[in-house]
């Protein structure tokens, strides 16, 4: 019986788990993390981050938190203020295709790697 060693492994690999990603997507859809997402904005203010650092003249507001460790690496970051920061979604689009990008190809890239 090995039914119950899916939760207590950390080391998860993306798309392997389907179980893992439900339980993602449950905290997704928790209460709370909509009560976290509020406490995160008053803690980092309601404009977008990134447009903030990199200088746009018109910093977007933010209307997402974004998890800076994703929760799938690191399920126990969920809940820790300082591992999320709110975005714009042009940003927040940003960041993910950076992710991708920086996992596929070796080469660093510039700008928005910092927020990584
Ligand atoms: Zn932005
Ligand atoms: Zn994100």
């Amino acid at each position: 019986m090995v039914e119950n060693s899916k939760f207590t492994n950390t080391s998860i690999r993306k798309g392997e788990n389907s179980d893992f990603d439900k339980q993602v997507e449950n905290f997704y859809h928790s209460k709370e993390w909509k009560r976290f997402r509020i406490l995160a904005f008053e803690k980092h203010g309601f404009l977008c981050t990134m447009c903030v650092k990199y200088g746009e003249e018109r910093p977007r507001l933010a209307t997402l938190i974004h998890h800076i460790v994703e929760v799938r690496y690191d399920f126990s970051k969920r809940f820790d203020i300082d591992n999320v920061t709110p975005l714009c979604e042009a940003c927040h689009n940003r960041v993910h295709s950076d992710i991708k990008a920086n996992h596929t190809t070796a080469k660093p890239k510039k700008t928005y790697a910092v927020i990584v």
